[in-house]
């Protein structure tokens, strides 16, 4: 094989291994994978396979912040920001890079986070896996050459030691998995975890930082734009809700399927690729992200068969397999990822107890309400130990990449959708008439029917009526929709447990709000479901 001689010099952080690949092609990083990963493969639609090891969801528990004096009073300490001191960061630090240096080869990628060339973020990941440094290079904003020879010194830097357990004995460890987050010395370390996903959601977290503080909106969302109008709508909802699944939207411009930025000129997205869920993947639901899952992409902790056609049923390994993709495998998406300000404003939610309509027009206050809750029942996979769906409030419908308080994004997105009149819809792809084992998820089908007619006005029009609980304006007709399932009560066979289901969903909304009452407005108190 042909291996350029690497000499990409690292040494300002800390590394002394020579043989660095710095921006390796994909072809490179497949043949290096083939050559130097212990169990990589290439699947018979051509993506990468590789495994990551005991950990194959996100590690939440082990995030930690550096508690610093100069962003100390920015942050929303806590279970989503554990404090961590300086030194307890450096020890880290160190661990990750003696572990890179025992290596005989290193892989860098410098890239991009942020489409808007006036705020982008360089971020340089330094890794020791071929697999890691791909999908690094699929989940960024790829430089031209042009732009990678200009790049100088980056704005981030991720030092991936992944593959290395913490130190148990180290100050604060609760396992051996730590992912640290300095925003002074403007590093990410990564020990005892080699699920991909850290990096990606690492650079999120950062983006979340820097963001608001320029004024700028971050979200966890995906966006998809109008072909003719250029008029953009946000996708917002936690793991497993729909966002990847349904800005594939052949009908629009796909913008982006997890990360964006609302500033004053529009949306952009935040990433290069996408990062799709891939179990029971099927090229009848879901033909563009199958498509796209080809050369070049990344299919992570799926089985192959022995012809290495991809078993996407097969989740022996994980219920979180995955495929990550540079967005353009989408053949329509929008390249610049940057599109209008939304007309709408769309919160997904996977309601496990069937209660939710399938859609509700939200007011302003109802729309903040819903931001702040973010309710959502985690599906099994994306998280490590959940197996079965479990109630979740999430703020902003993604607590665990915040870094200020949920307020400092509430309120910049409560300016913004009034500024731009943009809609707010609260859709339920979870559970219709009874939660798992009596009512069904939502059909794929009914869904996508929703999301067309809030794109096309005809639910801004639509007959509406008032929950009796919730109190927000249900959607009574929707084309394409069958009108028994609009109503939830009418969907349930039994109306007596449907009354005591949506009660006690009240209850837990009201239960979790108690934490942000004393933030919140009057009109947005008001918001709350009945008690
Ligand atoms: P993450 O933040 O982890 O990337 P996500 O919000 O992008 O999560 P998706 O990857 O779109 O979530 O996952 C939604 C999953 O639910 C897919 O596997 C999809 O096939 C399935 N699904 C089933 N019914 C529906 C529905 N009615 N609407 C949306 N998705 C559905
Ligand atoms: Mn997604």
């Amino acid at each position: 094989m042909t291996s350029r001689p690497a000499t990409f010099d690292l040494s300002k952080h800390g590394i002394t291994v020579a043989e660095v690949h710095h921006n390796l092609s994909p072809s490179k990083l497949y043949e290096h994978a083939i050559r130097f990963e212990k169990d990589a493969s290439i699947a018979e639609n051509g993506a990468l396979v590789a495994y990551s090891g005991a950990k194959t969801g996100r590690s939440p528990n082990d995030k930690r912040v550096v508690e610093h004096p100069d962003s100390k009073n920015d942050i929303w300490w806590g279970k989503v920001n554990i404090p961590c001191d300086a030194h307890t960061f450096q020890i880290n630090r160190q661990r990750a890079l003696d572990y890179l240096n025992t290596r005989e080869r290193l892989y860098c990628f410098d890239g991009f986070a942020g489409w808007d060339p006036a705020t982008r973020i360089k971020v340089r990941v330094i890794c020791s896996r071929p697999y890691h440094a791909l999908f690094m290079h699929t989940m960024l904003i790829r430089p031209s050459k042009e732009e990678l020879a200009s790049f100088g010194e980056p704005d981030f830097v991720i030092i991936n030691g992944g593959a290395f357990p913490a130190n148990r004995l180290t100050t604060g460890m609760g396992s051996t998995t730590s992912i640290d987050l300095s925003f002074e010395d403007k590093e990410l370390v990564i020990l005892g975890t080699e699920y991909a996903g850290e990096m990606k959601k690492g650079v999120f977290t950062v983006a979340n930082y820097f963001g608001p503080k320029r004024g700028i909106l971050s979200m966890h969302c995906s966006a998809t734009a109008d072909k003719t109008s250029g008029v953009s709508s946000l996708l917002f909802g936690l793991s497993g809700t729909g966002k990847t699944t349904l800005s594939a939207d052949p009908k629009r411009h796909l913008i982006g399927d997890d990360e964006h930025c609302w500033s004053d000129d529009g949306i952009f997205n935040i990433e290069g690729g996408c990062y799709a869920k891939a179990i029971n993947l099927t090229s009848e639901s879901e033909p563009d992200i199958f498509q796209a899952l080809r050369f070049g992409a990344v299919l992570e902790n799926v089985v192959l068969n022995e012809d290495h056609g991809v078993d996407y049923t097969d989740t022996s390994i994980t219920l979180n397999t995955r495929g990550a993709y540079p967005i353009e495998f989408i053949g329509n998406a929008k390249i610049p990822c940057v599109a209008g300000h939304p007309t709408d404003v769309i919160f997904l939610t996977c309601d496990a107890f069937g209660v939710l309509p399938p859609v509700s027009a939200l007011s302003p206050a109802h729309a903040m309400y819903h931001f702040i809750s973010g309710y959502t029942a985690k599906v099994a996979g994306t998280e490590m130990g959940v197996t079965e769906p479990q109630t979740t409030f999430s703020p902003c419908f993604g607590g665990p990449f915040l870094v200020w308080h949920p307020s400092k994004y509430a309120e910049l997105l409560a300016e913004k959708m009034k500024k731009h009149n943009a809609r707010v819809w609260l859709v339920n792809t979870g559970w219709s008439g009874g939660g798992p084992g009596v009512g069904k998820r939502m059909s794929l089908k009914y869904t996508r029917a929703i999301i067309d007619a809030i794109h096309d006005g005809s639910l801004a029009k639509a007959k509406t009526v008032k929950d009796p609980v919730f109190g927000f304006d249900v959607i009574a007709e929707c084309p394409n929709v069958p009108s028994e399932i609009l109503i939830p009560r009418n969907a349930w066979a039994d109306k007596a447990s449907y009354d005591a289901t949506a009660k006690k969903l009240a209850g837990l909304f009201n239960k979790n709000f108690e934490t942000y009452a004393a933030g919140a407005s009057a009109e947005v108190k008001a918001a709350a479901p009945a008690k």
